[in-house]
């Protein structure tokens, strides 16, 4: 595990490009070079903004990494609408989240689609960021370890030892996306933890400390603090709170 936090903000289908200039502009003034230094903050806009932000990331050496939001698994062809990994590494993407539940929910993504795009998105020297989480009704009928660890191994599935512990990971309870109702604490920090123990199951106990693992679902600049100093949580994606330069700012300067 790596002592800085990881804070992905996901952006989803908001922002056009110029919007996306305004909002890293802010967010640069508003934080310092020890925010930098305590974590490493992603922005991970829609594919419309990736190669403007890039620009600006680039001209004025702003120490922001780039996510993108989705992938395809081939490298190039007649895939009308998608977008490869190779695509996405040579616009200096690092992070590429995978399995997001709502490209689950809407979608079709299913564990085997997100294990070729983790796949992909490994091959070509970048980061997946995947996503796992149950739903409220299996959480209610006590699924939620079965439900989590089913995608996490489906994701996981055909890496080396060495991959399985480059992946990031992120639990994203889905009846705490968007709804202003976080997991505790407590809770979240034990999903991680079995999370990280499925990882050092599969890879080995090199692989599950290396593993970076994220909570997701309704991160603020009120709750943040308190999941963050869990020993099993590496950082946080967030996703509503990330749209406002002066909330994400927050939630990055958690430890104030
Ligand atoms: C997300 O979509 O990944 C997310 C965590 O959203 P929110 O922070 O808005 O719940």
């Amino acid at each position: 595990m790596d002592a800085k936090s990881l804070i992905i903000g996901n952006w989803k289908m908001n922002l056009s490009h110029l919007e996306a200039i305004v909002v890293i502009q802010k967010l640069w003034y508003r934080l310092d070079t020890s925010d930098f230094d305590r974590a490493e903050v992603v922005l991970a806009p829609p594919f419309t903004a990736l190669r403007t932000l890039q620009t600006l990331i680039m001209a004025d050496r702003m120490p922001f990494g780039l996510g993108a939001q989705h992938v395809h698994w081939e490298r190039e062809g007649a895939f009308t609408g998608e977008v490869s990994a190779r695509m996405l590494a040579k616009l200096d993407v690092g992070y590429v989240i995978v399995g997001h539940s709502e490209r689950r929910a809407m979608f079709g993504e299913t564990d085997e689609l997100v294990n070729k795009r983790v796949r992909a998105v490994l091959a070509e020297g970048m980061t997946p960021v995947v996503c796992v989480g149950e739903t409220l009704s299996e959480r209610e009928a006590g699924g939620t370890e079965r439900v989590v660890t089913t995608q996490l191994r489906g994701a996981l599935r055909r890496l080396t030892a060495e991959q399985r512990g480059q992946v990031t990971v992120a639990y994203e309870p889905v009846w705490a996306i968007g709804t202003g109702r976080h997991a505790d604490a407590g809770t979240a920090n034990e999903v991680c933890s079995l999370l990280r123990d499925t990882v050092s199951a599969m890879a080995g106990p090199r692989a599950g400390e290396q593993v970076r693992i994220l909570y997701g679902g309704s991160v603020n600049p009120g709750n943040v603090a308190s999941l963050m100093v869990k020993r099993h949580i590496d950082g946080a994606l967030v996703g509503g709170a990330s749209l406002d330069p002066d909330t994400f700012a927050a939630v990055v300067r958690y430890w104030l």
